[in-house]
Order: structure tokens, then C-alpha cells, then sequence
């Protein structure tokens, strides 16, 4: 008699996007004259620059002659990335990663989701608080997170750690409770940090870093740590890579993806950094979990999509990309600035793609997308979608056009 896995049944609907789109149009069809611009997107804009587009046109070209043509691809990726990845990304900044601990994946939304595989069921996970939600949904998935409390929004099992305007968005080491770690004594064991941020656009610096490696170290905790948003750094202290710090390689695993540094949202490609350092208590290397799970149950990202990433290390790729992550920062900037100059408290736009607002007058997150959307036409993201603590706040983004971005940001200067 087949079951389901009742694990997915305590997920609560994820409505935020529905519920956002649903509002908007039912906004639209009651108001045809007006124009809506949308500032909620968390999708890249700019197509695909010439030198990756000239790279994949050439890989296309050799998959057509026998001589050239590519089959399945190595599991865990060709070495002409994972080799160029080590000199473009690691070797500059002094990091010690060697070829054999980069997997190549179709993305960093995979691999951030399925990573939680190769844990013990009852590891204890801490996450930010707002959060983007694949790391909390794919542990409850796997039967980790306890019971939900909708009142809270919260999972029992799961360690919060609150961003907020107290802390600069930026999390607390766990500490306190009895033994000096954590609210409960829980001391967590996988904890996931997102840095810059989606939603809050926030970053850590180096020194608050390390902190969370050493803590990590002590604790025998793992961190994943997302660097999704690696390229959009523009300040000195911000690492770009988790393995800026000292102890990195015994404790901690990174995901990079190429959507928001290359365009690659709809190409897929990203990596995942695991250090063959990395042991649980009993010595298993965790490298070589990854590596047999890589191996069983993916069969290798596209040659195509590889050639176009490598493109992307190229001189002429970085100077590219490098002018599409401008674009949309100049966006930022003027988001940021304008809200300021309206009297709005706003963080994040500066190292990342993201501006994070406090709502108006202790308007709820919700309360202030209806208000926007009715007052100045503008759509944006309520930040309590990501989790309690984003309650009160409200995610711009800088992914629109910049004539969009401009018009959008003067009509809410006006209310
Ligand atoms: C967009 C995003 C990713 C990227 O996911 P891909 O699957 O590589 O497109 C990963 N993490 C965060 C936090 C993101 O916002």
C-alpha cells in the first residue's frame, strides 16, 4: 500500500509569490490606465554577455561533429572549470582549494537544498530569521525540523537566529542558556549563513567571520555558507569566500552559483565547495559523502553550460559581467538614496542586489505592499514571506531597468 512521505505534508503553502501575484492583478484588471512597475523581481534581467554567448555557440558548434561531441559529463564536473575556478576565485584570494573539492552543479538552489543529505538525521540546524526558504524547507523534507507553530511561523527543531535593525541584520553567535550556547542550550551542529544576504542585502564583515568559524570549529558545527551573491561585494572588509578565514577548512562547505554574478538563471550552473578537512565526530570525511551522493544521483552539468562559465573567468567575461553587476547596483544606489532622501529607513543596496526598508509608521509587511501598490503603483516583496523577523520590513530589488527603477523610486518620493 503506498504512502507518501508524510514529512512533506507538515510543510505549510509557501503563498508569497502567489499571493503577491494574485494582488497585482487584481490591482491591474480594476485600474488598467495605471502602470505597475515591479521591484519584487529576484530574477536577473540582462541577457547573457557576448563572450559567454560566443563560448556556448562554439560548444554547440563541437557537439555536432563526432570528433568533438561530449557525452555524459564527469559527475562532479570537467577539470577545465574546477581548475579554472581554483586559479580565478581561490588562488586571488589566498584561499587553499584544490580542484578535487569543487563540484560543479546545475545550481546553487540544488545544491544548497540537497546538501542536508549527507547530515545525521538529528543534527540540530540554525538558520537566519528572515531566510531564504530552502534551507528550512528541504530539512523539513527530510523529517529534521519538528512541528510547525503557525501562530510563530517557527519550526521546534530549528535554531533562529534573528537579523534584525538591533543587530544589523547580521546574526548573534548562539550563546547563553546554561552551558553558553544558545537560547535553549542548543547548540546548533549545521548552520546556514547567506552572505550578502537575500532578503536584507546585509553583510558580515572578515573579523565577524571568522568569529563564526572559530565558533564553529569549537562546537564541531558545519557551516553551509551561500555566497550567491559574491560579486556584488563592493566594500574591503566583506570576505568573498568563506575560506578568507582561518580554520575554513575543517568546518566549512560553500555554494556558488553563476545567476546573479553571470546571468545564468534560466542556463543553470553553480558549485560546491566541500575541503577534504572536513570530518564529522567519528572521522568521516564529508567530502567523500558528497562526492558518492554527486556521483548516484546527478549525472554532470551540460559541456555547454560548463564552456560558458569558464567564459565567464575570462578577461573579456569578467569585464562584462562585471558591467551588468554595475547596472543593477547603480539601480541600488538609487533606490537607496531615494528612500533616504524620502525619510525611510533603509539597509542592504551596497554589497548587494537587495534594499531592505522598515516599514512606515509600524505598518505590517503587508499593509505597506498594499500601500504601495495602490499609492504609487510600485510592487515589492513583504519581508515577513522570509520568516517572523522580517515582520515590519520590505524587500526592493535591483534587478528592474534603470529608467523602471528611476520612475518607481520618484513616484514613491511624492507619497
Ligand atoms: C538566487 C539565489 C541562489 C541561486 O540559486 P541558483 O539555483 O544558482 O539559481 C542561491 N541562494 C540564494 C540565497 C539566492 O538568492
Amino acid at each position: 500500500m503506498i504512502k507518501v512521505n508524510k514529512d512533506y505534508l507538515k510543510l505549510p503553502g509557501s503563498y508569497l509569490f502567489s499571493d503577491i501575484a494574485k494582488k497585482v492583478s487584481s490591482f491591474a484588471e480594476a485600474n488598467p490606465d495605471k502602470k505597475i512597475i515591479r521591484l519584487g523581481i529576484g530574477d536577473v534581467t540582462q541577457p547573457l554577455c557576448p563572450a559567454v554567448i560566443e563560448a556556448m555557440h562554439k560548444a554547440v558548434d563541437e557537439m555536432a561533429s563526432a570528433d568533438t561531441f561530449k557525452g555524459y559529463a564527469p559527475d562532479l564536473g570537467y577539470s577545465f572549470l574546477r581548475d579554472t575556478i581554483v586559479e580565478k576565485v581561490y588562488k586571488k584570494l589566498g584561499a587553499d582549494i584544490k580542484a578535487d573539492e569543487i563540484f560543479i552543479s546545475d545550481g546553487a538552489k540544488s545544491d544548497s537544498g540537497n546538501i542536508q543529505e549527507i547530515f545525521d538525521r538529528d543534527v540540530k540546524v540554525a538558520v537566519c530569521d528572515p531566510v531564504y526558504p530552502v534551507y528550512v524547507d528541504t530539512n523539513v523534507m527530510a523529517g529534521r525540523t519538528g512541528s510547525y507553530d503557525a501562530a510563530t511561523g517557527l519550526w521546534s527543531d530549528v535554531i533562529y537566529m534573528p537579523c534584525t535593525a538591533d543587530n544589523g541584520y547580521s546574526p548573534e553567535l548562539p550563546s547563553g542558556g546554561k552551558d553558553g550556547f544558545g537560547p535553549d542550550n542548543k547548540v546548533p551542529d549545521l548552520i546556514y549563513l547567506c552572505f550578502p544576504n537575500n532578503p536584507t542585502g546585509a553583510t558580515i564583515t572578515k573579523s565577524q567571520l571568522q568569529q563564526w568559524v572559530d565558533y564553529a570549529n569549537r562546537v564541531n558545527a558545519v557551516i553551509i555558507y551561500d555566497a550567491a551573491y559574491e560579486a556584488y561585494i563592493s566594500e574591503a572588509d566583506v570576505p568573498h569566500s568563506i575560506y578568507e578565514c582561518e580554520g575554513a577548512r575543517e568546518c566549512a562547505i560553500e555554494i556558488r552559483s553563476f545567476s546573479k554574478n553571470a546571468g545564468f538563471t534560466g542556463t543553470r550552473l553553480g558549485f560546491t565547495v566541500i575541503p577534504k578537512d572536513i570530518k564529522d565526530v567519528d572521522g568521516n570525511m564529508l567530502h567523500s559523502l558528497w562526492a558518492r551522493r554527486h556521483g548516484t544521483k546527478f549525472n554532470g552539468a551540460p559541456y555547454i553550460i560548463q564552456k560558458a562559465g569558464e567564459a565567464v573567468y575570462s578577461d573579456e567575461g569578467q569585464k562584462q559581467t562585471g558591467e551588468q553587476i554595475a547596472y543593477y547596483m547603480k539601480n541600488a544606489r538609487y533606490i537607496l538614496e531615494g528612500l533616504k532622501s524620502a525619510g525611510y529607513t533603509v539597509s542592504g543596496g551596497v554589497n548587494a542586489p537587495y534594499i531592505w526598508l522598515k516599514t512606515p509608521d509600524n505598518m505590517s509587511s503587508w499593509d505597506f505592499f498594499d500601500f504601495l501598490l495602490k499609492e504609487a503603483n510600485v510592487v515589492g516583496t513583504p519581508g515577513s514571506g522570509f520568516g517572523p523577523s522580517g515582520e515590519g520590513h520590505f524587500r526592493l530589488t535591483a534587478f528592474g531597468s534603470y529608467e523602471n527603477t528611476v520612475e518607481a523610486i520618484d513616484r514613491i518620493k511624492k507619497l
